[in-house]
């Protein structure tokens, strides 16, 4: 069981900021940015790579509501969306996850 099954099931404390029947957003413990949240599936999905036809919808919904989420914690000059997927991009947990980075310029190419 990852770390983000633990926050769905309320067995360790997180931040949320937004939560639906289909998905959970909360603040990063570890933030790379001023606002830094998370948005993950409540499906255990395990990465980019394992997500399957029958996650289309569910995958949509999540960036139907990234922008809300956005618009709720200031971001309206811009913020950024990342999902890192295997070892070598830095996924360091197996739980599917989408970062909502804002509150400063960001630079391009990332690291
Ligand atoms: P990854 O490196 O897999 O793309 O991102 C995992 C993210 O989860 C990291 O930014 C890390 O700080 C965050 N994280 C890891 N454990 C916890 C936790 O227990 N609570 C919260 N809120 N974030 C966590």
């Amino acid at each position: 069981m990852t770390i983000f099954k633990k926050i769905i099931d309320r067995d360790i404390p997180a931040k949320i900021v937004y939560e639906d029947e289909l998905c959970l957003a909360f603040h990063d413990v570890n933030p790379q940015a001023p606002v830094h949240v998370l948005i993950i599936p409540k499906k255990e999905i395990s990465a980019v790579d394992a997500i399957q036809a029958e996650d289309k919808e569910l995958i949509g919904h999540i960036f139907c509501v990234i922008p809300k989420i956005a618009k709720d914690l200031g971001l309206a000059e811009g913020y950024r969306v990342v999902t890192n997927n295997g070892l070598l991009a830095g996924q360091t947990v197996a739980h599917l996850h989408f970062h909502i980075l804002g509150g400063r310029p960001m630079m391009w190419p990332p690291g």
